[in-house]
């Protein structure tokens, strides 16, 4: 049984983390003509509107995109001012954040006629309103697994596949199930770029999500950490939003180091950024 709606979340810091990361990673697979499919195995709505009862109940986008929201005329950084231009444009009025969107929006806007779009959403209700938005033809959307969903897809008949794995985690089983569907992909494409988020919790779960994934063999996996605050302040809920890219594009991590060097200040004095090469070439 699944209880958990992104709605609750929308806009939070690791929505800001994560689909800075997307946009930028996408930014770079765009310099190529040849095509893409990009598989999203957890979609969620799509979209979030900011008035809803959900996301007003615990209001995450204050400590997340709102603050740079309301910097985003003064910000320095290209790939930072450009994400927020995008998001600018999102919204009905320019001028106002109402809307903030999810992945399966960041990943329709860069698609090109060759390129191919899938929407896994495992949630009724969630599937309803993915269902309900308007997206371009070449996305399709399944109301299914998306760990299943993306092993059975693959190979794809396009070039390149990009894969996008952000689960909400409610059983501690998925961090196995996680580790384990990216060893399956890329045994089966080698070069997919593949973006999986987890949280940084106090029970520190997502270790055993590192270290299978250390233990495979799988090269070339760029981790990324936005940390809102320690984790000893606070002994309970998510401190922190981890990102691992595994074969990333080239000049990515500075890319992001950049962006995130303005970010942090913005997020609160607590807030850090930390990133490395989990495992290297
Ligand atoms: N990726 C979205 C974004 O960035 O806007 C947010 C996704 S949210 C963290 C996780 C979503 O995965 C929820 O909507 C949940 O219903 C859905 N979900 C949970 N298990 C799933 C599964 N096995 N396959 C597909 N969707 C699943």
């Amino acid at each position: 049984m699944l209880s958990y709606q992104h709605a609750y979340h929308a806009g939070n810091f690791a929505d800001a983390h994560k689909h800075l990361t997307l946009y930028a990673v996408t930014d770079y697979l765009l310099r190529k003509k040849t095509s893409i499919t990009y598989i999203d195995t957890h979609a969620g709505r799509g979209l979030y509107p900011l008035a809803t009862k959900e996301t007003q109940r615990l209001q995450e986008y204050r400590e997340g995109i709102w603050p740079l929201w309301q910097k985003r005329e003064q910000l320095t950084d290209a790939l930072l001012s450009s994400w927020l231009k995008t998001i600018v444009g999102a919204q009905p009025d320019r001028n106002e954040l109402t809307l903030y969107p999810g992945s399966p929006w960041w990943l329709s806007q860069p698609l090109r006629e060759q390129d191919r779009l899938c929407l896994f959403e495992l949630h009724p209700g969630e599937h309803q309103h993915l269902n309900s938005q308007a997206f371009p033809v070449q996305a399709k959307r399944v109301y299914g697994d998306g760990l299943a969903g993306v092993r059975a897809m693959l190979p794809v008949a396009t070039p390149r596949v990009c894969v996008l794995i952000d689960p909400s985690f409610e059983r501690k089983v998925e961090y196995q199930e996680v580790a384990d569907t990216a060893i399956q992909v890329l045994e089966k494409a080698r070069h997919a770029v593949m973006m999986i988020w987890y949280p940084l919790l106090p029970a520190g779960h997502h270790q055993m999500l590192l270290d299978v994934l250390q233990a495979s063999g799988i090269r070339k996996i760029w981790r990324s950490e936005l940390l809102l605050r320690e984790p000893e302040e606070q002994a309970r809920g998510m401190f922190g939003s981890g990102m691992l890219v595994i074969n990333p594009p080239w000049g990515l991590d500075k890319r992001l180091d950049a962006a995130m060097a303005e970010i942090t200040p913005l997020l609160g004095a607590d807030s850090r950024y930390q990133a490395d090469w989990w495992v290297g070439e």
